[in-house]
C-alpha cells in the first residue's frame, strides 16, 4: 500500500517538498492549505509598488497539484490540529490520515504588542490581502497627486524594519516614485519614503558588502534611512520614537519581525520566543513519530548553531532534506542530520538594480546582480507555470 504523506502549507517549503515526493510511485501526497493559492511573497515588493500584477505573485494550488496527475490531492481548508496518536490531521470537514506529516505553515508579521498602535495603524506584506490593500493605497495616492496639480503637501510613507523585505519594499516604492517624477512631473515629488529600523544599520546581521551597497542605492533613490530609531508608539497620524523627533506619516508597512503561524500554537512542544518549533537535527518536532517541520514555522540553525534568517531559500532546502529523509525512512535507510547553509542572498533594490552574494565570495551589484536575481526568480516561476499548465489541461479534460 502506498505511503500517505500529508503536507500542511503550500508555500515555498510545502511546494518544494511535494516536487521531491510526488516522483515516487509508492507515495501519495495530500496538500492542505487555507488559501487556494500559493503567494510568492518574495515578489511582494514589486506587487505593492505596482510593478508586478496579481498573476505574477499568485499560483492556483488546485491546478498546480493537478499537474502531478492524481499523485497529489489538494484540500483547501485550514488544518486545525493534529492527533499524533492516531496520525490524523483535523480539518473542519473531518480528518486526514498520514504516515508522514510535514508542517510548513510559515509565519506572519509580528506586530509587536509593546509598540502601542502598531497593529492598528500599519500594514504587513506577508499575506496577500494586506499587501493588496497597501498597493491600492499607494496607487490611489499617486492618482490623487496626478489629479490635484496644486497638491504640494508632503506625504510620508514609512517602512518599519530594514531587513530583507523592508529594504526591497522601500527601494521599489522609491524607484516607482522616481519613475513617476519623470512621466507625471513634480506632482509626485512630495511623496517621501522613510525606512526605519531600531538597529544600528540596515540589514542587521548581513555582510558589510550587502549593507553598504544597499545603503548607497537607497540613498540614491532618495529614501530617508532612519537607523537606531526605536518606534515607541504610533497613532493614525504620527510615529513616535524613543530617541528621535516624531514623524507625521500617511501610511506605514511593518516588516520588522515575524512570528510563526497560529497553527504552531496547537502543538504542545518546545518553541522559541517567536513561536517557531525547536526541532531536533532531523527537523523532527517533539519526538513525534514521522512528523517534520520546515521553513518559517521552525527555528533552523547552521553548523555553527547560528539561527538562519527565515527565507524562501531555507524553506526550500529544508523541504528537500525532509523529503529525502522520508524516502530514506520508507527504504529503511539511516537519516543524516540537516546541514543548513545559506548559499547566497540577492536583494532587489528598485528597477533593474540588485545587490547579491553567492557562496560568500562572489559579490555583485547593479544590473548584473539584477539579471542574476531575475534568473533565479524566473527559474522558480517557470517551474510553477509548467506544472500549472499541465494541471490546467488535466482539469479541463477531467472536470
Ligand atoms: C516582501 C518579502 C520579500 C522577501 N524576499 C525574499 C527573498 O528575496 N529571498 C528569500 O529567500 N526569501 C524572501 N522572503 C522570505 C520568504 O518569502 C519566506 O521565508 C518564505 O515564504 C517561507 O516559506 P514557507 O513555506 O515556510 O511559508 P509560506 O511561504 O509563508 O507558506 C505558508 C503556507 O501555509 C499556509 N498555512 C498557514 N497556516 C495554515 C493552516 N493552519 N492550515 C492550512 N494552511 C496554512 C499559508 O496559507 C501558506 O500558503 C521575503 C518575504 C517577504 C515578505
Amino acid at each position: 500500500m502506498n505511503k500517505k504523506v500529508v503536507i500542511i502549507g503550500g508555500g515555498y517549503g510545502g511546494l518544494r517538498a511535494i516536487e521531491h515526493l510526488a516522483m515516487r510511485a509508492d507515495i501519495d501526497v495530500t496538500l492542505i492549505d487555507k488559501h487556494h493559492y500559493h503567494y510568492l511573497q518574495t515578489e511582494a515588493y514589486g506587487y505593492i509598488a505596482g510593478r508586478f500584477d496579481l498573476h505574477d505573485v499568485v499560483i492556483d494550488l488546485q491546478d498546480w497539484c493537478s499537474g502531478f496527475k492524481k499523485k497529489v490531492a489538494f484540500v483547501n481548508e485550514s488544518a486545525l490540529c493534529v492527533d499524533f496518536e492516531s496520525q490524523k490531521v483535523k480539518i473542519c470537514s473531518g480528518e486526514i490520515a498520514y504516515d508522514y506529516l510535514i508542517i510548513a505553515t510559515g509565519a506572519k508579521t509580528n506586530f509587536f504588542s509593546f509598540i502601542e498602535g502598531l497593529r492598528e495603524h500599519s500594514f504587513g506584506v506577508k499575506n496577500l490581502h494586506r499587501a493588496h490593500n497597501f498597493r491600492v493605497e499607494f496607487e490611489n495616492l499617486i492618482y490623487k497627486k496626478l489629479q490635484n496639480e496644486d497638491d504640494a503637501q508632503e506625504i510620508n510613507l514609512a517602512i518599519g524594519g530594514a531587513g530583507l523585505s523592508g529594504v526591497e519594499v522601500a527601494a521599489e516604492m522609491a524607484n516607482v516614485v522616481a519613475v513617476y517624477k519623470k512621466t507625471l512631473g513634480s506632482r509626485v515629488n512630495s511623496i517621501k519614503i522613510h525606512l526605519i529600523d531600531a538597529s544600528k544599520t540596515i540589514l542587521p546581521g548581513m555582510s558589510d558588502f550587502l549593507i553598504k551597497s544597499t545603503h548607497k542605492r537607497l540613498e540614491s533613490l532618495g529614501v530617508n534611512i532612519l537607523t537606531d530609531a526605536f518606534i515607541q508608539k504610533m497613532d493614525d497620524t504620527t510615529i513616535y520614537f524613543k530617541n528621535a523627533n516624531p514623524l507625521q506619516y500617511h501610511f506605514m508597512i511593518f516588516t520588522g519581525g515575524i512570528k510563526a503561524s497560529e497553527f504552531n500554537e496547537t502543538i504542545d512542544t518546545q518553541k522559541n520566543k517567536i513561536s517557531q518549533f525547536i526541532p531536533n537535527e532531523m527537523l523532527n518536532i517533539g519526538g513525534k513519530k514521522n512528523v517534520f517541520a520546515i521553513g518559517d514555522c521552525v527555528e533552523i540553525r547552521d553548523a555553527e548553531q547560528n539561527i538562519l534568517p527565515p527565507t524562501a531559500q531555507t524553506a526550500e532546502r529544508s523541504a528537500e532534506y525532509v523529503a529525502d529523509s522520508i524516502h530514506k525512512k520508507i527504504d529503511k535507510q539511516p537519516l543524516k542530520p540537516f546541514d543548513a547553509k545559506v548559499l547566497g542572498v540577492f536583494i532587489a533594490l528598485g528597477g533593474r538594480w540588485a545587490s547579491g552574494e553567492l557562496f560568500g565570495f562572489i559579490k555583485v551589484k547593479g544590473y548584473s546582480a539584477y539579471l542574476l536575481k531575475k534568473a533565479i526568480t524566473y527559474a522558480y516561476y517557470i517551474g510553477l507555470r509548467l506544472r500549472i499548465n499541465t494541471g490546467y489541461k488535466n482539469r479541463i479534460k477531467n472536470p
